[in-house]
């Protein structure tokens, strides 16, 4: 019997819902109550800091020493009313998750007390040890410095008792060691592009901000089952388990009623996530069971991410709580649908307008169309990059997968919005266009609004698709930070528009009108970009043939994706919009290639250690038993009555000896294979090596111990099934 198993069983149905702590007040009163935001400035600061850290937020203008010090004073003062005691400078090592190192207010004042003491220098940069924290070998050990800087641009918040201020992580030699930075290089390239190309329809438009509305899922599960399960507990995902009789297949669980447990749960995060200012405003179940999602009001990039890493840390926090563990892994269960997180995308300028969002009047339509197709044409020239930014070892299971969208990158905008750019791509003329071909484009453009109104045939199985007023990148994997694929599409539509401007103009001063200018650049770029876009079924074997023909790439792993940080010519869009230089380049891949291979080492090593000391043993005594009972068949009725009795026993017997040879082999196999593979000394061919064959092993040992775990006396089980797993509540 086993215990572990049988005893996690019964905790959970002994579980009832812990009710929620549920705040009296209305939400609107404590909301962001934990985060300096603007308000708590307001109050905190003088008029003089208030104005110099917003104008620093806004324009990127560097905030000096003293004011420094008056926003330190305010926040130990703020954030100590709310009972902290600590700071910590809080950031995005390449590890993909957050890093804080916790310091105390407190300094001895030489007379045996103590004074709480926070000034400029301490809120403005930390020199963390950062000598563990992954680099890709820009710092060499003894050069091991690492600085964190304060990012204005990012409320400061309190966790528990301590104070978390929003920072990025350099080297000594300036280089980029985390995710914040070159997202915020990023989001500078694409606000000067837009703003630039917003200055043919608004002179008044002097600041153009991304913004992303994030959609989380994720699974819960009972603490005790998860802890119960090595798989779960060391790698997010379950490597073992045949898949429950009863799964999705009767599609009765999304936007079904959330279980008490899981409601009581959420209104919790969402409570402390309120607290801290972040927008969350949906909740639902997701397709597989026991999967959910959350989802915010859309914020300015670089906060709306910081807010996601956020909340993945509440999600995993208040879910200790209720006894649940969550899980953001991107496939935890064969069989069920995986977690994504879709990034909703779109460009906000200052005057207020969405520029993906159609316009009331051909002028405006004119403004929506440019940066509309300037966006396809992004897509479709830096398509692999794109796949490279989502690329991990838990989102290689999800692309392609049938659920998710696959790994072919491609652009659905609906047939309305398609019909249109075809209208476009015929009309516009190429000589000097005549004032009836203008008035027919005119009108085609001005027709928009209406149109879209009905494009509500969404397409699920796109990776990006056009949803009215933005942009929904949906390949991006649940545990991803989003600041990496957020970094690319930026980029590349900064590198778009500017090449886009410079055209527009060079057509202008050759005698083009404006709009005719405009016109002829969308034209060519729809011309272009065509193949990229793609309004059928993604999840077909017939995509797959008809994009090899369009010449689309299809990177299936990890290693094959990363592979297109070695092109020259994306080192050089990436160097030359000063977002990465070849060297934090090269760095990430390595430091990405070496995530990838551990997270397989890891999950090869769990695999065998629960085949090699929790499956065998388990099925080996099951075998003892079954012999015992011929044995003890012989012994009453004699050999040859016994045969004819026992044919049950021997053919299981059979089964299961065939099943344990299997396994053994297999295991065996992988442990050679991957010895090999570590031998191998570039980070690339061990990632591939990975990739190509130590996982498909992998695939094939599960197959052998899922057959396994069916033949098996139930309560011989080592662990909690998946059925318990995902229905035990
Ligand atoms: P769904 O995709 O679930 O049907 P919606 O289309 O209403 O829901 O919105 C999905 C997400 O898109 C939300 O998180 C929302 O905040 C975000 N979103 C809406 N408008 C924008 C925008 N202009 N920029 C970025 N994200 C946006
Ligand atoms: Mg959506």
């Amino acid at each position: 019997m086993s215990t572990y198993r049988i005893t996690a069983i019964e905790d959970v149905l002994e579980r009832s819902p812990k009710a929620p702590e549920t705040p009296s007040r209305k939400i609107s009163e404590y909301y962001g109550d934990h985060a300096f935001t603007l308000s708590a400035m307001r109050e905190y600061l003088t008029e003089e800091a208030y104005d110099h850290v917003v104008a620093a937020t806004q324009d990127g203008i560097r905030i000096d020493r003293k004011i420094a010090d008056q926003v330190a004073s305010s926040l130990k003062e703020w954030a100590m009313a709310r009972g902290a005691t600590h700071y910590t400078h809080w950031f995005q090592p390449l590890t993909g998750s957050t890093a804080e190192k916790h310091d105390s207010f407190i300094q001895p004042d030489g007379r045996g007390g103590a004074i709480e003491r926070f000034d400029g220098s301490l809120l403005v940069q930390q020199e963390p040890d950062a000598s563990s924290f992954p680099n890709g070998g820009i710092r060499s050990t003894f050069e091991a410095r690492g600085y964190t800087l304060w990012d204005p641009s990012s409320a400061p918040f309190i966790m528990g008792t301590t104070l978390c201020i929003p920072t990025i992580f350099i080297a000594y030699t300036g280089q980029s060691l985390d995710n914040k930075a070159p997202l915020l290089k990023a989001l500078a390239a694409v606000d000067k592009a837009a703003t630039n190309v917003c200055q043919y329809f608004d002179k008044n438009v002097t600041k153009v901000v991304a913004t992303l509305g994030w959609e989380q899922e994720y699974f819960l599960v009972d603490k005790a089952l998860y802890n119960a399960r090595p798989d779960l507990s060391q790698s997010g995902r379950a490597l073992l388990g045949a898949a429950p009789a009863k799964g999705q297949q009767l599609d009765d669980n999304y936007f079904g009623s959330i279980p008490p447990r899981v409601m009581a749960f959420m209104q919790d995060f969402e409570c402390e996530a309120h607290k801290l200012g972040i927008p969350v405003t949906t909740r639902h179940n997701e397709v597989a069971p026991n999967q959910f999602e959350v989802a915010p009001v859309f914020e300015e990039a670089n906060v709306a991410n910081d807010h996601n890493l956020l909340l993945m840390e509440l999600l995993e926090t208040v879910s200790i709580r209720h006894d649940f563990r969550v899980l953001v892994h991107e496939k935890p269960f064969a069989g069920l649908n995986g977690s994504g997180k879709h990034n909703n995308w779109s460009l906000g300028t200052n005057t207020g307008v969405n520029l993906l969002k159609p316009g009331t009047n051909p002028k405006t339509n004119l403004r929506f169309l440019t940066f509309f197709v300037n966006t396809i044409a992004a897509i479709h020239r830096h398509a692999d990059v794109l796949r490279a930014a989502i690329a991990s070892a838990g989102n290689d299971h999800r692309l392609g997968a049938n659920e998710a969208p696959p790994a072919i990158i491609s652009a659905f905008i609906g047939s309305k919005l398609t019909e249109l750019l075809d209208a476009v791509e015929e009309n516009v003329s190429a000589g000097k266009m005549s004032p009836d071909e203008k008035t027919a484009v005119k009108l085609e453009i001005g027709r928009i609004p209406e149109v879209l109104l009905d494009n509500t045939d969404r397409n699920r199985t796109s990776p990006f698709a056009f949803t009215g007023n933005k942009f929904e990148f949906r390949a991006v994997g649940s545990a991803a930070n989003c600041a990496v694929p957020m970094t690319v599409l930026n980029t590349i539509m900064a590198e778009q528009l500017n090449m886009f401007k410079e055209a527009v103009d060079a057509r202008i001063a050759g005698g083009d009108k404006k709009d005719e200018a405009l016109l002829k650049e969308i034209q060519k770029l729809i011309k272009e970009s065509k193949t990229i876009r793609f309004e059928g079924n993604g999840y077909g074997q017939e995509w797959v043939d008809e994009a090899a023909k369009r010449g689309l790439s299809n990177l299936l792993d990890t290693p094959s994706a990363l592979a297109v940080w070695d092109r020259k010519e994306v080192v050089e869009l990436f160097n030359g919009m000063g977002v990465l230089t070849a060297e934090e380049i090269a760095a990430r891949t390595e430091v990405e290639l070496e995530n990838y291979v551990m997270k397989l080492q890891i999950e090869a090593r769990v695999l065998g250690d629960m085949v090699t000391n929790q499956v065998l043993p388990a099925v080996l005594d099951y075998q003892s038993d079954l012999l015992a009972n011929i044995q003890g068949f012989m012994d009453v009725f004699g050999d040859n009555q016994a045969d004819a009795m026992t044919v049950a026993q021997r053919g299981l017997l059979e089964d299961l000896s065939a099943g344990v040879s299997a396994t053994y082999d297999l295991l065996n196999k992988l442990r050679t294979e991957r010895s090999k593979m570590n031998e191998l000394d570039d980070a690339h061919a061990v990632a591939k090596g990975y990739a190509e064959v130590v996982k498909p092993l992998m695939e094939e040992c599960r197959i052998q111990v899922d057959q396994l775990e069916k033949l098996t006396e139930d309560s011989r089980w080592p662990f909690p099934k998946l059925r318990e797993l995902l229905f035990t509540r």
